[in-house]
């Protein structure tokens, strides 16, 4: 017999996504780049009925068996052309509270998919410190400061962020405006799914 749907858990799932072909079909596509400014996003779902219930069970009840929908939606994504994906990192703090990072699971498995490495030594810095930190760093949000591992000398020339969701685009900002400082040539973003319309470029 062929598992549940995840989300109605009324009818038989497709073993790809784990959603029955109803609940598939009301996810609303985007399939498209946006820009937040200068930065490009890729985007699959629309932020609504139900990739943001499926998101919201991922994220805050830990359901990591649900992983399997939003790398179905982010397979159908073009292949970016980098040389590594980085998950955008959470605070320690919150890192501690939920017990796992959505945006670095979500980019293993896409790294695997597309066959691009993964680079992990950027993290996020907690609000308050600012010792220690570069001018440009503390020019950031204390919100958006991050720090890259010491151990790692020359950053890929090309990286695309990859997050759940897109709000208002101010921590791919302001990472991807850390990376270009440090280095970075070309930043661009992946993301499940996004809450506002952006300007598109088709
Ligand atoms: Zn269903």
């Amino acid at each position: 017999m062929r598992p549940r749907c995840v989300l109605c858990q009324l009818h038989e799932a497709q073993d790809v996504h784990l959603l029955c072909d109803g609940c598939r079909s009301d996810l609303l596509w985007r399939g498209e780049t946006v820009h937040v400014q200068d930065l490009s996003v890729q985007v699959a779902f629309a932020y609504q009925w139900p990739i943001d219930r499926l998101i919201h069970l991922y994220k805050y009840q830990a359901r990591l068996e649900l992983l399997p929908v939003f790398q179905y939606g982010l397979t159908q994504l073009q292949r970016p052309q980098v040389d590594a994906l980085l998950a955008v990192p959470l605070s320690p703090v919150r890192l501690r509270e939920r017990g796992f990072n959505q945006s670095h699971e979500l980019a293993k498995r896409m790294a695997y998919h597309w066959d691009i490495p993964l680079l992990t030594h950027v993290s996020r810095l907690e609000g308050l410190r600012q010792k220690g930190l570069s001018r440009a760093e503390r020019l950031q949000n204390l919100d958006n400061a991050f720090v890259i591992d010491p151990t790692i000398h020359v950053l890929p020339c090309r990286i695309a962020l990859i997050d759940d969701v897109l709000t208002t685009g101010s921590t791919l900002l302001s990472l991807a405006a850390y990376l270009r400082a440090e280095g970075v040539e070309e930043v661009s973003g992946i993301v499940v799914a996004s809450q506002h319309q952006h300007r598109s470029n088709k």
